[in-house]
């Protein structure tokens, strides 16, 4: 890392919020919008070429007659409105369009997404240079027609599926939690998306896959081509592009080194969390995918702070049955025993829209709206069907249950309740359920923070949700990008929060966990441990590190520095505090700590 940084016009770089560790180099391979998957295909003879003509057409039809649906369908009170869709319905007809994507795939050899793609850039193209607001207001219509004739054909069974070149950056608009999941690991280098922070599921689950990501790359879309040559610099949240052969060569060694570094850290990772004056602290992975399994236990985690169940219900038109979810369940419990596994109950709800409950209300206000245990608590079928089969694995090894966004004690009895109810439904089937399944509770909403000496009466366990708890106290969305300036982890309120919550669960006698993206920092995690969490658990990439840095410290000083920075009255104190007291410590260890992270 000795290398000076290489100069990079400041025209080439984009700025946005880095998730993950490391650095991406690789094409850009750009999907146009959450909505469709761009496939690029070349047509290899004649057949070929008739058969995208028919899909082009077949597309026309569906997109045409959806138009004219939508139309009949509009409100009497709207039906003013339904002129957009006669001009949608002009705009498909229209001579110059259905001429260029006929050329693209007869002359060019082109797959007819990529064609109307294409076509539709030409045409937008035409539009935005003439210099007239009413013509030029006819863009988004075309660009919408574009799209809804590419997803038209994305839902034609036949196509070849999208085609991701080896080491490509993926670049969108936004994507979903799901999305990000469902690409093809090993193929994908690194992220970068327009929308979102770093708290945003969709960043979570990138993390975990370990991808070099950038969130809130605003405007990159507008600039980038597919294919253009880039870099992800995930430390900084930097995007370059078209980088010259000095960057790349930079950024190759940064790369090899940063990888080197890892391996080194990465070999420890089995060594305990124990401080220098020997505090022991229990480093657990967050688990998303069942896939992600082996990493955590190959990275050092000690067992599974949080189990993010909602992604088995997320890329589906039905719901999972109890049958199914007891065999994951039962796989992910048995293979970590005699390690816990803390099975968070369904966290639907804000970015993570169930594909059947897909309504406006849903994706309206979403983090304010039916989400977590009150989603649960309305849909008790559900509620109990994933009980039973947690209650089920736990037979299995260590399972234990944790409630998401809990704001009240009615919440929690009435969940307690139903979990009493199903452990003796089980246990009358003559089904085997552990003798004890500990219940415990997130702290991530204000509420809970105020009422937390008599939650603590409640519960087994406390975990703290920090990405929720900033978003919720500091009443901002923690996927806007225009307030990631103002997400504040160090933020006095949050911070006192924390201690106050981890003081609860301490005089209640029951441990405190934090499973948020604090969990996860080198300048938060010693602070934590400092106010006193007994477990922090976060993506598996970082456990190592984590483990690492708390080895390297010694607890009382992480005590004193806490203690002190709880005196911070602003973001700015307290942050200033931190970095110079925890950096200082270790500096050389820091410095590559997070150069590394
Ligand atoms: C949190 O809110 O900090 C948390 C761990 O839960 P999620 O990120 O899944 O909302
Ligand atoms: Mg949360």
């Amino acid at each position: 890392m000795n290398l000076p940084p290489p100069f990079v016009p400041k025209e080439a770089v984009f700025q946005g919020v880095g998730v993950g560790q490391g650095i991406a180099i690789g094409p850009a391979h750009v999907i146009g919008a959450t909505s469709y998957r761009l496939r690029r295909y070349k047509l290899a003879d004649e057949r070929a070429v008739q058969a995208e003509l028919d899909r082009f057409q077949a597309a026309l039809t569906q997109t045409e007659n959806q138009y004219a649906r939508a139309k009949r369908s509009l409100p009497e009170e709207l039906s003013g409105q339904a002129s957009i869709f006669d001009a949608l319905i002009v705009l498909l007809r229209d001579p110059t369009l259905l001429k260029s994507v006929d050329n693209r795939i007869r002359s060019d050899r082109l797959n007819a997404e990529l064609a109307v793609y294409l076509a539709i850039r030409e045409i937008g193209g035409l539009l935005s240079a003439i210099n007239d607001t009413h013509i030029r207001s006819r863009l988004s219509d075309v660009e919408q027609m574009g799209q809804a004739l590419i997803v038209a054909m994305s839902d034609q069974n036949g196509g070849p599926q999208p085609v991701f070149e080896e080491g490509c950056v993926v670049v969108a608009a936004d994507l979903s939690p799901a999305e990000v999941s469902s690409l093809p690991a090993g193929q994908v280098a690194g992220l970068v998306i327009e929308m979102g922070s770093q708290t945003s599921h969709a960043a979570l689950v990138a993390q975990a896959f370990g991808l070099p990501t950038v969130m809130g790359a605003a405007g990159v879309l507008k600039v980038l081509e597919h294919g253009d040559p880039l870099i992800v610099d995930a430390r900084v949240g930097h995007v370059i592009r078209n980088p010259d052969r000095d960057a790349v060569k930079f950024y190759q060694t940064s790369q090899r080194t940063l990888k080197d570094y890892q391996l080194e850290i990465v070999r420890s990772a089995h060594l305990p969390a124990v401080t220098l004056d020997d505090h022991s602290v229990e480093v657990f992975g967050n688990l998303e995918l069942v896939e992600e399994l082996p990493a955590i236990f190959a990275n050092g985690g000690e067992g599974i702070g949080l189990y993010r169940t909602e992604f088995l219900y997320l890329t589906r038109q039905e719901l999972p049955n109890e049958e199914e979810l007891y065999e994951v369940y039962r796989r992910v419990v048995a293979s970590a025993a005699p390690r816990p596994v803390t099975i968070r109950t369904l966290d639907l709800g804000a970015d993570k829209i169930l594909a059947i409950n897909d309504t406006k209300e849903a994706r309206e206000n979403q983090a304010l709206g039916l989400r977590a245990i009150r989603f649960c608590l309305k849909h008790l079928d559900v509620f109990r069907t994933q009980l039973r089969a947690i209650f089920r694995a736990s037979a299995h090894g260590r399972a234990r249950v944790m409630l998401p966004m809990i704001s009240s004690l009615d919440e929690v009895r009435k969940a307690k309740e139903l979990i009493l109810e199903t452990r003796e439904e089980l246990l009358k089937e003559g089904r085997r359920v552990a003798e004890e399944v500990q219940v415990g509770l997130m702290i991530e909403v204000p509420a809970a923070v105020v009422l937390v000496d008599e939650l603590a009466g409640e519960a087994d366990f406390l975990s703290i949700g920090t990405n929720d708890l900033i978003q919720y106290t500091l009443a901002l969305d923690r996927g806007n990008p225009e307030v990631s300036d103002l997400y504040q982890p160090f933020h006095p309120s949050i911070l006192r929060m924390i201690k106050r919550t981890i003081d609860s669960g301490q005089a209640a006698g029951i441990s405190v966990s934090v499973c948020g993206d604090m969990a996860a920092g080198h300048l938060s995690a010693p602070l934590l441990v400092g106010f006193g969490a007994d477990q922090l658990s976060m993506p598996f990439g970082i456990i190592p590190f984590i483990k690492r840095l708390l080895r390297m410290s010694f607890y009382e000083e992480m005590r004193e520095i806490a203690a002190e920075t709880l005196k911070a009255k602003t973001t700015e104190e307290a942050l200033t505090f931190v970095k110079a007291n925890i950096t200082a410590k270790n500096s050389e260890f820091f410095r590559r700590a997070r150069q590394a992270s």
